[in-house]
């Protein structure tokens, strides 16, 4: 069977992706099948510069068809921080917790309206034979005063979805995927793939 391999060490993300790509004719793979990955480091100004990085060293190291995410959360109160730097916005080696942490302290105060933010997610694709392309999504919603829920990860407690008045954090997976913008842009995805699928490139 044709393969796809999800290059990210995220396991929450791959959780999420192998969601979405579940009903594919396409055995898809995660980095935990390979060893001696490289690491690839994010240093990239955009989402889809730090995505087709990834995606590209990793099609090169397996000789399989990558597909890679690179997203984070923009606070327009903060124009647009963290960022590309939302997994490290608290340090190096920041865990979620000291991230959410920083956010909230930087956001103690400001009104409700003006609390507005983003995820913006980028997907690249690149082909076992160099094909490349990158899809983005969005999902916008609110910075909560304190954390609500359990579920998902990273910025998910603090990220309320107005029209639910419910955080990421307190979907289920699936009800994430449908709104989030890991699940537009990897929607958006899912025809390249099938085109890929269809002229042998995957
Ligand atoms: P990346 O691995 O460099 O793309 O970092 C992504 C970071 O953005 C994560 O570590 C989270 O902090 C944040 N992030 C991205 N997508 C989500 C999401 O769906 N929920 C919560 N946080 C997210």
């Amino acid at each position: 069977m044709a393969a796809v391999v999800i290059a990210s060490k995220n396991k929450n993300k791959v959780r999420e992706i192998k969601q979405l790509l579940s009903g594919e004719a396409l055995e898809v793979l995660s980095l935990e099948d390979f060893s001696g990955v490289p690491d690839v480091v994010e240093d990239g100004n955009t989402f889809a510069d730090n995505a087709l990085k990834k995606a590209r060293t990793i099609a090169r190291f397996t000789g399989l068809t990558a597909l890679a995410d690179d997203s984070g959360l923009e606070v327009d109160y903060l124009k647009g921080q963290p960022g590309v730097y939302s997994a490290r916005f608290a340090g190096i080696s920041a865990s979620d917790g000291e991230n959410n942490a920083k956010l909230l302290k930087l956001m103690e105060g400001v009104p409700r309206e003006q609390r507005t933010a983003r995820f913006r997610c980028s997907i690249a694709l690149v082909s076992r034979f160099g094909l490349t392309e990158c899809i983005d999504g969005t999902c916008e919603g609110l910075v909560l005063t304190e954390e609500k829920g359990t579920g998902g990860f990273g910025y998910d407690p603090l990220f309320l979805v107005p029209d639910l008045e419910l955080t990421f954090a307190e979907l289920p997976d699936g009800d994430k995927n449908r709104i989030s913008h890991r699940g537009k842009a990897l929607r958006a995805a899912l025809p390249v793939i099938q085109r890929w699928l269809d002229a042998g490139q995957i």
